[in-house]
């Protein structure tokens, strides 16, 4: 398995990443970074936006909200800075984390904006779920797909033609298209990479029949053309730093996180309670690297850690395992022997060697990393008490939600 020389990260990225001359395209991207006039980029989407802008007091845009990730960031630019209407979308993933919860309330407190919520019914979720893990190997098809698909449908029933996306992947991590080519929601690009080459007709078969997917389709282009619905990503017009975005959104709004088992990003995700733990350690015995190493080639990129520390703290990350799994398979309805004997399927040979008695050996290069000082009291480490030690660490599917005051 090759490795980026700069940032670490592996050719076999789901995603797709060229590496030339020993450096990843993600690093080459990264680069454009510095170069580019962000003022200039940040002018054109304020131009953009004021034609988006409703007359008549209705949304100007459409906002995908999960109570992590990249929402509060979102949200406070396009009203702070945009003085937007945006209407707040939220796929349920069923996988809230306590503090996910949380932070959906309180964001539906802070900003004072409309919220709408699809909620599938759970039957069907588990039901797609057996069949994206037997066919190939995620738990998580159906969160990608709901959040990529519901917001779309709304701005198509609505009438809202402009969705506001934080970062695009493909730029962000892996470096598939520049900065300046200002690439725009489409369906190729989420069947073939969110969705890993399958969409809702494709998961039709003996467990899942065509109504269960019906949350999970993408408009058809007809009925998108008739509203001229675009979706764009904040990335393309701002220097794009996560931690940091996440770092000022918890000072300014107090939303909470988790510290993480499988990865040092406390903010990473902690809306969900599998992100980070059973899907990531599917990824792992997939791909042969985690999220760590997102996370790491991130903060080399950026420049706030050395290739050595990000060595580190791959090593002591990587093949942790997950602490939610018992959970979440009893939550499908499947055994411990099952999940195992489907994931067998899903091993990428390139990784992962059957030895002489019948059980794995890892060839990748991560775990071989020497796992040098780990500096627990490191920035990225540091934690306050946190509303999640109040709750049990247990999934919620529906929850009312607090006022914050
Ligand atoms: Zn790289």
């Amino acid at each position: 398995m090759k490795i980026c020389k700069e940032c670490l990260y592996p050719e076999n990225h789901a995603l797709k990443i060229t590496i030339q001359d020993g450096v990843c395209s993600g690093c080459r991207i990264h680069k454009e970074k510095y170069d580019i006039d962000w003022s200039f980029k940040e002018e054109s989407l304020k131009k953009t936006f004021k034609k988006y802008k409703s007359k008549k007091g209705y949304y100007d845009c459409i906002i995908p909200v999960t109570g992590g990730g990249d929402s509060f960031f979102i949200v406070d630019y396009v009203t702070r800075i945009l003085k937007g209407n945006p209407l707040l979308v939220n796929y349920n993933t069923h996988y809230n984390s306590p503090v996910g919860i949380y932070n959906l309330a309180l964001l539906r407190s802070k900003f004072d904006n409309d919220f709408l919520q699809m909620t599938t019914n759970p039957r069907k979720v588990k039901k797609i779920t057996k069949e994206s893990l037997i066919k190939f190997g995620s738990i998580y098809w159906h969160c990608i797909a709901g959040q990529t698909a519901f917001p779309v449908q709304i701005a198509v029933k609505y009438k809202i033609p402009l969705i506001i996306w934080g970062a695009h992947q493909g730029i962000d991590q892996v470096g598939m298209f520049s900065h300046n080519d200002k690439v725009e929601m489409n369906e190729k690009y989420r069947k073939n990479h969110d969705l890993m080459g399958y969409d809702a007709n494709d998961l039709v078969g003996e467990i899942c029949d065509q109504d269960d997917l019906v949350n999970y389709q993408y408009p058809s282009i007809n009925d998108l053309e008739k509203v001229g619905v675009r979706g764009i990503y904040l990335n393309n017009y701002m220097f794009w730093d996560s931690f940091k975005q996440h770092a000022d959104m918890h000072k300014k709004y107090k939303y909470n996180f988790n510290i993480q088992n499988r990865t040092f990003d406390k903010y990473n995700y902690s809306h969900c309670l599998y992100y980070s733990d059973v899907h990531d350690y599917i990824k792992f015995l997939k791909h042969g690297y985690s999220k760590v190493n997102d996370n790491v080639s991130r903060e080399i990129r950026l420049k706030r850690i050395t290739k050595n520390y990000g060595k580190t703290l791959i090593s002591f990350y990587i093949n942790k395992k997950p602490k939610f799994l018992k959970q979440f398979i009893d939550w499908l309805g499947i055994t411990n022997e099952s999940f195992y004997f489907i994931m067998e399927n899903h091993r990428s040979k390139i990784c992962w060697n059957r030895n002489k008695n019948w059980n794995w050996d890892y060839k990748g290069e991560f775990l071989n990393f020497e796992n040098k000082v780990f500096e627990k009291n490191n920035y990225y480490f540091k934690y306050k008490k946190n509303i999640s030690k109040k709750f049990k660490k247990k999934t919620i599917v529906f929850e009312k939600g607090f006022d914050i005051k």
